[in-house]
C-alpha cells in the first residue's frame, strides 16, 4: 500500500493542469539534494487507500483536471489502481520519477510523465540544462520549453 507525506493543489507541476497533488512517502533513489528527503522514509504518512482517493475526487469534482503522483512506481499494482480510478473520473495523470523510464503498464495510464532524477548541476524543468524530462504521453510531445522562463 502506498503512503503519502503530502497532498495540495498545484497549478504549475503540469502545464494548463488544476492538479491533485501526492507526494508518496519512500522513494528509494536518493538524489544527492532531494528537495524532499524528508518523505524517503516509506512507512510515514497517510495510506493513500482507493477508498481515500475517491473521496478525495469526489470533493474535488470540478475543480480539478489531473491527478499528480510524485514517485510511487516502486509499487506499480497499488499505483495503477489510483491511476485508473483517476481516468474514471475523466482526469488526467502524471507521475514525476526519478527513474528514466517506468513500464508500458503505467505509461498507457498516464497523461504525462516527468523522468529523470535530481542533479543539482543541471537543475529541474526550469532550467535549459536539465537531465529531466517532461512528456505528454498522448503525443509523445516533450513539453520542457513550458517550464522554461519567458
Ligand atoms: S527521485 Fe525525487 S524524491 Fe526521489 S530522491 Fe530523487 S529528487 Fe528525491
Amino acid at each position: 500500500m502506498l503512503k503519502f507525506t503530502d497532498e495540495q493543489i498545484v497549478f504549475q507541476e503540469v502545464p494548463g493542469e488544476v492538479s491533485l497533488a501526492f507526494t508518496i512517502a519512500g522513494c528509494p533513489l536518493g538524489c544527492k539534494g532531494c528537495h524532499s528527503s524528508y518523505s524517503w522514509r516509506a512507512d510515514q504518512g497517510s495510506a493513500l487507500t482507493p477508498h481515500y482517493l475517491q473521496q478525495r475526487l469526489d470533493s474535488y469534482k470540478g475543480l480539478i483536471n489531473c491527478v499528480l503522483f510524485l514517485g510511487g512506481e516502486w509499487q506499480p499494482d497499488a499505483l495503477i489502481v489510483l491511476l485508473e480510478l483517476s481516468r474514471s473520473a475523466n482526469l488526467n495523470t502524471c507521475l514525476y520519477t526519478g527513474l528514466d523510464d517506468v513500464s508500458p503498464a503505467l505509461k498507457q495510464r498516464l497523461t504525462y510523465l516527468k523522468t529523470g532524477r535530481w542533479r543539482p548541476e543541471r537543475g529541474g524543468l526550469d532550467s535549459p540544462h536539465t537531465n529531466q524530462t517532461f512528456t505528454d504521453l498522448r503525443t509523445g510531445q516533450c513539453l520542457n520549453y513550458l517550464f522554461l522562463a519567458q
